[in-house]
């Protein structure tokens, strides 16, 4: 069966250069797909596809992938992770998460942490949180800026418009650098509704199984929902770059925020046309030789 296109079927891709309002998006939506049971069985072709391009890209030693998933609590963010990636060798894959930076993170600037983590060649860097909490969280809670000890930020009334400016060309500045540097750099929103938000954190309550994953941090933080989609909001339309794009992936059905996911990796990938290196003349002799010895043997 034809797979659908969602980049033209679903409009979640960021566009550079728009003005960007999360409260456009649809949370919910689900494409053309008709059912759960089929947006499973896409993922799962996906995900073999997946695995078929990871396994060139690593052969090929010329292009590396930074994913980047940003989220309010309980969109899915792990799970994603989880089912998008499964299958995939290890050797070339490793996922990060970001939380609230140690003391030692603090002291130096806030890419830090995160550049120490970038993937090498042929290689998949999954970043579960980033640099971009600092345009996020931190753009909420302005007061976190403090304990960074930054020149000229001594209290919050000195952090106005043009400091998280300036935080973004300089994401957007890193961004280039590593696009040009041969890093292929996708990032998806995660959005989830508030209303799905709130069933989430109540089956965690509620299924003792799930209690582990509760926390009453995240039932605090939920009361800055608006200040937070405003931060997005702003984050999508400043960050949101040709060679660095941003996807808003409609998070309330897990199934297809996981298969669009997957989709928008492949396509990209494709793009790349990743292909197993061809041996020059010389080494090809060298193989046949190898191959004479062996079966001299
Ligand atoms: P999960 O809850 O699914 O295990 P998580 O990513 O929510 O995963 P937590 O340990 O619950 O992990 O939360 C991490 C917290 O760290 C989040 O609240 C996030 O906003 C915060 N955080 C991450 N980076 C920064 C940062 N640079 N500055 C301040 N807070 C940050
Ligand atoms: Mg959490």
């Amino acid at each position: 069966m034809k797979k659908k296109n969602l980049m033209k079927d679903t409009g979640i891709l960021a566009r550079p250069g728009k003005t960007i309002r999360v409260a456009d998006f649809d949370p919910a939506f689900k494409g053309s797909i008709d059912s759960k049971e089929e947006g499973i069985r896409l993922l799962s072709e996906n995900v073999n596809e997946l695995i078929e391009l990871q396994d060139k890209l690593y052969a090929d030693n010329r292009y590396a992938v930074l994913l980047i998933f940003q989220a309010m609590d309980a969109a899915g963010k792990d799970g994603t992770i989880k089912h998008v990636m499964s299958g995939l060798n290890p050797q070339g894959c490793e996922v990060y998460s970001f939380k609230t930076p140690s003391s030692t993170e603090l002291d130096h600037d806030y890419i830090w942490r995160t550049y120490k983590c970038l993937p090498e060649r042929g290689r998949f860097g999954i970043f579960n949180r980033s640099y971009y909490e600092e345009v996020l969280v931190v753009k909420v809670h302005p007061e976190y800026l403090l304990a960074q000890n930054l020149p000229g930020i001594r209290n919050t009334e000195a952090i106005d418009e043009k400091f998280w400016q300036t935080r973004y060309d300089q994401i957007n500045n890193l961004e280039q650098h590593l696009v040009e540097n041969g890093t292929i750099v996708l990032k998806f929103f995660l959005n989830v509704s508030k209303d799905e938000q709130k069933k989430r954190f109540l089956e965690r309550i509620d299924d003792s199984s799930k209690n582990w994953k509760f926390s009453s941090a995240d039932v605090k933080e939920r009361q800055h929902w608006d200040e937070y989609m405003q931060a997005y909001s702003d984050m999508l339309t400043a960050t949101s770059t040709e060679h660095a794009p941003w996807y808003v992936i409609p998070a309330d059905r897990k199934w297809f925020m996981r298969y669009a996911v997957s989709n928008i990796i492949i396509n990209r990938l494709k793009e790349l046309k990743p292909e197993y290196p061809v041996l020059p003349e010389a080494e090809k002799n060298r193989l046949n030789e190898a191959r004479e010895l062996l079966m001299n043997e």
